[in-house]
């Protein structure tokens, strides 16, 4: 059984939250969580975001039942190139929101298989026996530059540039789309999040807080905290899923940013 917990929060110093969350029960067991960090001026980015968030799960069905999870991570890569298309042209046909555009991780996944796909740098990471690891690159400029030698890690994180994205949804007519199939076993945890989180909390204290006391719930909110203790200057989207085959799921499907 899958247990899921998301929230998306405006932080201490934007007027808009650009960021959106779905977590969604699939009719055939599987379940589908997104996160999207939307860019771009007069509010672009939160019309990027939403409707990433609306044409992704749109493109995924309806899906056969006995689908496996590469052919699945397939699905998920097509569902996320239609909705490039969907922004590209929206876009394209109104002056204003030229160049708009947004990151997106998303996961489909069962108790026994997980697929991840994103573009841009909202992350995901899997917690697993007391140890986090980074599932996705970046694709962003700072990345490029850590991957070439050219800066540290150290340097990345407080680059001027580093909200400069590489690769984003919508921004251009066709998209390269990163997708995995991860190794997912009950008593591990996926975490998604937009830079928000991933940008102001470093990595072990990201697990402290997951591996901390609480539900589910508890978690995502202590998550945010660190997040908005740190100075909130983003817009921080926090999506956690627990591979728990021992216990009941009662979280409801629903929307948030
Ligand atoms: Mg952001």
């Amino acid at each position: 059984m899958l247990k899921m917990a998301f929230l998306s929060d405006i932080g201490r110093v934007r007027t808009v939250n650009e960021d959106r969350a779905l977590v969604q029960d699939q009719p055939d067991g599987w379940a589908l969580a997104i996160v999207a960090d939307g860019m771009g001026g007069h509010q672009a980015g939160d019309i990027a975001s939403a409707m990433a968030i609306e044409w992704i799960p749109q493109g995924l069905h309806p899906m056969d039942a006995d689908l496996n999870g590469e052919q699945r991570g397939q699905r998920l890569r097509s569902a996320i190139e239609k909705a490039n298309e969907k922004i590209f042209e929206y876009a394209s046909e109104r002056e204003n929101y030229h160049g708009m555009g947004t990151t997106v991780v998303a996961v489909l996944a069962s108790s026994e298989s997980a697929v991840i796909a994103h573009i841009g740098d909202s992350r995901a990471y899997r917690i697993r026996g007391g140890h986090i690891e980074q599932l996705t690159e970046d694709h962003s400029l700072v990345n490029e530059l850590v991957k070439s030698g050219q800066i540290s890690r150290e340097e990345a994180e407080h680059h001027p540039r580093r909200n400069v994205l590489t690769r984003a949804l919508g921004t251009e007519p066709t998209i390269e789309v990163d997708v995995q199939e991860i190794s997912w076993q009950s008593g591990d945890m996926l975490l998604l999040c937009s830079d928000g989180l991933s940008g102001l909390v470093d990595q072990q204290r990201i697990l402290h807080t997951v591996l901390g006391e609480g539900d589910l719930e508890d978690k995502v909110r202590g998550l945010i905290n660190e997040a908005l203790a740190a100075g909130g200057d983003d817009n921080v989207t926090v999506v956690l899923m627990a591979n728990d085959s021992w216990h009941r799921a009662s979280e409801p499907n629903g929307e948030a940013g």
